[in-house]
This record gives structure tokens, C-alpha cells and sequence, in this order.
């Protein structure tokens, strides 16, 4: 096991974070802004320079384009150096990461941000004959399939949210296709009555047609099979259920849940290796209502709060706990109607929603406002971030 606390080197403390999504980001601005250049080196490796929006590859599948968001600009103004390149290994013993299979590189203290992927190794034939949205390649290559197909059926497996927004995408900028959502659960199964009924109608209306409770149990060069056999046949199948982090944490000997995510302990340190903070999609965070489900509501308050526990641990002060509650669902529908489920802390539904262009605004406010946020955090030296903890907006504060 490692130590605790950062080791006293000759030269800068070195801090190596490992993905620049929506939580590397948020960890690698604000550490920049809460720690002085000359005791602290940042270094954020990525596999491109674009910065991926995930939260709208479901518009990314369906052609559309959107401003280049360059993650080196960003970084210069903080001083981080940024690698472009693909990691391959992290020798937690050695405290080192190997990049492209060709590069070494060193840390004092690794922030592992590396997020998630859609599960394909689910059912047989997800890998080979489905296609996914992840990564940048991902949804322009199911772009350029759908803009080439004309007419026929598109299947989307996985009832979550992201399969309803991408199904109804779909359906909404190409109305030549039949789209069919098949999934375990009733979409929008975790809100309200009105919002749940709301988002249904709006299916209807695009007209998806929705086939639940039926698990898929394959994948078929033309088609999906369910759970008793019965087939559906597709000329394209979308896979969006279920999601799984990358194996390196678990092949450096990280101490890893069942999906391969980083478990941490409250502070967001490895509970293996205390000298690894894992934040975002890839870390396994257990709240008091239990363990963090991947959204970038919370994945950006755990790029914060672990950039602020290492500045703290560098002054010699423990690093704090980390509280997070979530406030919304905000669910696109096609590109002119939305709905926002309003929630307590813990994920369950409040009364109040919102639907129709008052939720479009609120969706397009949330999708476009991470990048915004990370130049605010990257000039403003130890600004306080505001997030939501225990269901109210309170001020982020390191305590020097
Ligand atoms: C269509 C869709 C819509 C969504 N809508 C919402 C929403 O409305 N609200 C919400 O809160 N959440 C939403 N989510 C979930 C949200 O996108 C994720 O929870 C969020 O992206 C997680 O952030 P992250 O930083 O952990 O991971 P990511 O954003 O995935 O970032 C990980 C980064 O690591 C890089 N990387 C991965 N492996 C390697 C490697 N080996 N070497 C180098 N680089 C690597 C990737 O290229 C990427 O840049 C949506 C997801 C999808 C797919």
C-alpha cells in the first residue's frame, strides 16, 4: 500500500491526471488556480485534443456539428502541461503511467479520471454488430450510417436516458426511419407520474416505438433477440445499456468494484492506494443513499473536490469528505422539446418539472455550461465553486 500523504521530492509535487472529461477538467483548473506553479506541477494526459462532449453524442449521432472546444488552449492559461495520448498502463508501485506503450511518465499523486464505456461484453454480439456512442469516433461513424440508410428500422437497446435521448434524436432528425427503444425498464421509470407520461407522449409523437420489460439477450447482424427468443430485426442497432470503466485500475492492482471502477474512500482516494484519487464516471463514490451512478452533475463536483483535498493535503491538512446530492434529470427529446425532472439528493423525484421549451433552454443551459465553468475556475485563483450538497448550492471552500 502506499502512503497517505504526499512524499516530499526534490522538485515539484507532481500530479498526473489521467483523462480530460468533464471531471478531469474540473480537477486539473482547479488545482491549477488553488496551488502556486512552483510547488506543484500539473500534467493531464488525454487520448485527443477535443475536448468530448458527451453530453450531447446523442446530436453527434445524428450529424450534428459543434464548436471545437481545444482542452491545450484551455490548459495553457493554468499552466498544466498537457500529453496528448493513449494510456496503457499505471504501475502503482513504480507510481508511473505508460502512454502510447512508448512513453513513461511519473507522479507523486494520480488523479485517475478516465470515465466510462458502454458495456457491449453484456450479450453476444453487442461488440461485433452494435453500435455504441462512446468516444469520438463513435457516434459519426452511426452518423454517417444513418445519413446513408433512407429508409428502415433503428433499434436502441437500453431504456436509461441515454437511450431515450438517442432514440428520440433519431427519430426526430430522420423521420424516414422506424425507430424501436427496447429496454428492461419503462423509459423515464425513475421520475414523476407527469414527467414519466411526459416523456412517453413525446415518444409517441416522434413516433419511437418503445418495447419494455423485454431484455435483449443478443445481438444479430440484422436484428436483436429478447428474452424468450423473439427477434426484432433492425438494419441498425444502437447499444446504450449499461456501462463499464477501463481495466487499467484493476490491472495495476486497484482495489475495483464489479464494473471495473476505482472504489474510493470518502475523500475520494483509492481505498487501495490512498496517493490515487478516482473521480467522474470511473470511480465507484458511495454516498449515504449509495454509490454514485455516472452523470456529469456529480462527475464535476469530484474533479473539485479532489483537486481541493490535494491542495489541503500539500499544506499539510487532511483532505475532507465528499458530499453530493443530485437537483435534476434534464432529458432531451428531439431537438424542440425536453423535460427536466427536478430531484432530492438522492436521485428520487420532487414534484416539480419542467417540459416543452422552458425544459429545452434548461437542457441546452446544462450541456453547454461545463466549459464555461472550467475558464471561470482556471483564471480565478482558489474561486469558490458552488455545488450542490445535500440537495442546496453551497459554496466549495478549500480552507486554506
Ligand atoms: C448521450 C449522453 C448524454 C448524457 N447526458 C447527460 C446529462 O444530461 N447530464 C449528466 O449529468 N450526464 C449525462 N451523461 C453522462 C456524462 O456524459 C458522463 O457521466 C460524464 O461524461 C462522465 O465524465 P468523466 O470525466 O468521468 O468521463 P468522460 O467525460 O468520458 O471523460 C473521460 C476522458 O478520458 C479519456 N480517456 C479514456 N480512456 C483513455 C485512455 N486509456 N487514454 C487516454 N485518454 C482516455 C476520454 O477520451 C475522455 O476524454 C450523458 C452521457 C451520454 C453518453
Amino acid at each position: 500500500m502506499s502512503a497517505s500523504h504526499p512524499q516530499a521530492t526534490a522538485g515539484p509535487h507532481r500530479v498526473l491526471i489521467l483523462g480530460a472529461g468533464y471531471a478531469g477538467m474540473a480537477a486539473a483548473t482547479q488545482l491549477a488556480a488553488r496551488t502556486r506553479r512552483a510547488d506543484v506541477q500539473v500534467t493531464v494526459v488525454n487520448a485527443r485534443e477535443r475536448f468530448t462532449e458527451r453530453l450531447r453524442l446523442h446530436m453527434a449521432a445524428t450529424g450534428q456539428q459543434f464548436a471545437e472546444l481545444d482542452i491545450p488552449e484551455l490548459l495553457a492559461v493554468t499552466g498544466a502541461q498537457f500529453v496528448r495520448g493513449w494510456v496503457t498502463a499505471v504501475d502503482a508501485q513504480a507510481k508511473t503511467v505508460r502512454v502510447d506503450d512508448s512513453r513513461e511518465l511519473r507522479y507523486d499523486t494520480l488523479v485517475y479520471a478516465l470515465g466510462s464505456v458502454t458495456d457491449t461484453a453484456a450479450v453476444p454480439g453487442a461488440e461485433d454488430h452494435a453500435y455504441t456512442l462512446d468516444g469520438p469516433s463513435g457516434a459519426p461513424a452511426l452518423a454517417d450510417r444513418l445519413a446513408r440508410l433512407g429508409g428502415g428500422t433503428v433499434v436502441v437497446v437500453g431504456s436509461g436516458l441515454t437511450g431515450v435521448e438517442a432514440a428520440a434524436e433519431i427519430a426526430d432528425r430522420h423521420p424516414g426511419l422506424d425507430v424501436t427503444l427496447v429496454g428492461r425498464q419503462d423509459p423515464g421509470a425513475a421520475m414523476n407520474t407527469k414527467a414519466r407520461a411526459y416523456l412517453r407522449a413525446a415518444l409517441t409523437r416522434l413516433g419511437v416505438r418503445v418495447l419494455s420489460g423485454a431484455p435483449v439477450t443478443a445481438v444479430l447482424p440484422d436484428g436483436v433477440v429478447l428474452a424468450g427468443a423473439e427477434t426484432v430485426a433492425a438494419d441498425v442497432v444502437l447499444w446504450t445499456a449499461g456501462t463499464r470503466a477501463a481495466p487499467l485500475a484493476a490491472a495495476a492492482g486497484l482495489t475495483v468494484d464489479e464494473r471495473g471502477r476505482v472504489v474510493t474512500d470518502t475523500t475520494l482516494r483509492s481505498v487501495s492506494h490512498p496517493d490515487v484519487y478516482a473521480i467522474g464516471d470511473t470511480a465507484a463514490i458511495r454516498q449515504g443513499y449509495g454509490v454514485l451512478h455516472g452523470t456529469c452533475q456529480s462527475g464535476m463536483p469530484t474533479g473539485v473536490h479532489a483537486a481541493v483535498s490535494i491542495a489541503r493535503t500539500l499544506r499539510g491538512r487532511r483532505p475532507k469528505p465528499f458530499r453530493f446530492g443530485y437537483y435534476h434529470t434534464p432529458v432531451s427529446l428531439g431537438r424542440n422539446d425536453a423535460v427536466v425532472q427536478f430531484t432530492r439528493p438522492d436521485d428520487s423525484p420532487r414534484r416539480g418539472c419542467l417540459t416543452g421549451r422552458t425544459a429545452v433552454w434548461y437542457k441546452e443551459t446544462v450541456s453547454a455550461s461545463p466549459w464555461p465553468t472550467y475558464r471561470r475556475m482556471s483564471r480565478l485563483p482558489a474561486s469558490g465553486a458552488f455545488w450542490p450538497r445535500g440537495g442546496r448550492f453551497t459554496r466549495v471552500r478549500d480552507a486554506r
